[in-house]
């Protein structure tokens, strides 16, 4: 992007929590870093070299709740992906069949039979109902934050306990980088060891 000065319209970040139970087993277990580490490393990446502004950062991985889209935009967010709260609305009991052709509620299935489980004119509403509950509790966590929009929302609102005695807010444990310090050369050994081994010809690392 450096070298180009081409930019994508937006990047997305899909965390390692996410996914498909039709994925190979050792990929599921082994492969992706959590979301948040994810979402945390490409915002700032991009902070870091100076062009965040030109691009918008999505996310998902087990995003249901509000309070899980109010943390993930807390850590750079512009928006986020969900689909594992529409599943459940929509009937999935996380059999984790989906592969196999025999999902038991007929969310996932090429098979007549099996697709009847899925009443489709009763599933509607209710995912539209958790739909329309999830962005009204958006709303008013938002405004009890004193906030007038998700987008307000900073690594300073969220707090995380660590230990039986010990609070630290995301500021804190995800500390930030300055606008370009990448480029300027950043001194810090988690941000330093990547950048060194970045290179722009190949994603192999420079070992
Ligand atoms: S209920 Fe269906 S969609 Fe949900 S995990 Fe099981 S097979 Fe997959």
């Amino acid at each position: 992007m450096l070298e180009t000065k081409i930019y994508p319209d937006f990047i997305v970040v899909d965390g390692k929590e996410g996914g498909t139970g039709a994925a190979p087993l050792e990929f599921i277990d082994h492969i992706g870093k959590p979301m948040r580490q994810g979402l945390y490393f490409v915002h700032n990446a991009l902070v870091g070299i100076g062009v965040r502004q030109h691009i918008k950062l999505g996310v998902a991985g087990k995003i249901i709740t509000a309070f899980d889209i109010i943390r993930a935009m807390a850590l750079g967010a512009d928006w986020c992906n969900a689909a594992r709260g529409f599943m459940f609305a929509v009937g999935c009991i996380q059999s984790q069949s989906c592969h196999t052709d025999r999902c038991p509620t007929g969310v996932a299935t090429q098979d007549p039979r099996r697709q009847r489980a899925l009443v489709v004119p009763d599933k509607m509403q209710r995912v539209a109902n958790f739909h329309r509950a999830t962005l009204h509790e958006l709303a008013e966590m938002t405004a009890a934050a004193g906030l007038d929009h998700p987008k307000e929302f900073k690594p300073i609102h969220i707090s995380r306990r660590i230990s039986p005695s010990e609070v630290l807010t995301f500021a804190e444990l995800y500390p930030s980088l300055a606008e370009g310090e990448l480029i300027a050369g950043s001194g810090t050994p988690r941000w330093k060891q990547p950048w060194d081994m970045a290179r722009a010809d190949s994603f192999r690392a420079i070992a």
